[in-house]
């Protein structure tokens, strides 16, 4: 789907965060981007989703996989939902920003938010709702569009372990069911090989990959 050349990254402030990435992602892959905190873990997701741009290298898409609007759902660490819309306004929003109206939208926003679990709590504002819930938004939002890559920041970080457990499952449901591809960033060992059927390993800052692991089939959680 995707192929990162040489990819570097270093701020104007002059940190290294990425150096010499090099890597191909394919279509379905369920990729765990593994390494320690500040490895540059979130800059190659924000490379990925298009947010900002390599220093030096490229990001070269597949003929037919140059991602335009609405193909790619991106899920930020901490949910960062609007505070004031209800769960099905925050489900709306990309739509919204493609010009969809909230009629057209509605059957979509309501099969997208019990995908995730939440179909009673459309109406619920963030502040109603476990962290969990959030995090069941936030990738309830980054669906919506139906996406060919969903990348994700730490979307288990925040949760106590039993809510963690549950959404790694459904996750992992989701991702058999609907074959999509997953990047997601996470600094935990055991997650990335329960969940990802390839973990990418890396070096310390600037990231290297150091590993390029490839599960044969992943069981999934327990
Ligand atoms: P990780 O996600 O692996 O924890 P990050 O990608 O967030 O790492 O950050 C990698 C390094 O780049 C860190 O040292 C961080 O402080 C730095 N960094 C991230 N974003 C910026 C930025 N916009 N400007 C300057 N430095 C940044
Ligand atoms: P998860 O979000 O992974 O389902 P949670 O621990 O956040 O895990 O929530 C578990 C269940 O408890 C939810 O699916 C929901 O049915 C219920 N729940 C959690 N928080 C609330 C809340 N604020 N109001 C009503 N029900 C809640």
């Amino acid at each position: 789907m995707v192929s990162l050349r040489a990819v570097s990254k270093q701020f104007p402030s002059g940190t290294r965060a990425l150096e010499d990435i090099n890597a191909d992602i394919e279509t379905g892959e369920f990729v765990a981007l593994l390494g320690p905190s500040g490895c540059g873990k979130s800059t190659l997701l924000r490379l990925l989703a298009g947010l900002e741009a390599p220093s030096t290298g490229q990001i070269a898409w597949d003929a037919g996989h140059k991602p335009g609007p609405g193909d790619i759902g991106y899920v930020f660490q901490d949910a960062t939902l609007l505070p004031w819309a209800t769960a099905a306004e925050n489900v709306y929003l990309p739509l919204r920003l493609r010009g969809q109206s909230r009629a057209q939208a509605a059957a979509l926003i309501g099969t997208t938010l019990a995908r995730v679990g939440l179909a009673e709590f459309a109406g619920a504002r963030p502040k109603a709702l476990s962290g969990g819930m959030k995090m069941r938004v936030s990738i309830a939002r980054a669906l919506v569009s139906n996406p060919m890559l969903l990348l994700m920041d730490e979307p288990f970080a925040a949760l106590d372990e039993f809510t963690r457990h549950r959404l790694q499952e459904d996750l992992h449901l989701l991702w058999r069911e609907t074959g999509k591809t997953i990047i997601f960033v996470t600094h935990s060992i055991y997650e990335a090989s329960f969940l990802a059927s390839r973990i990418l390993v890396m070096s310390p800052r600037p990231g290297r990959i150091a590993a390029d692991i490839r599960a044969s089939v992943p069981e999934g959680p327990n």
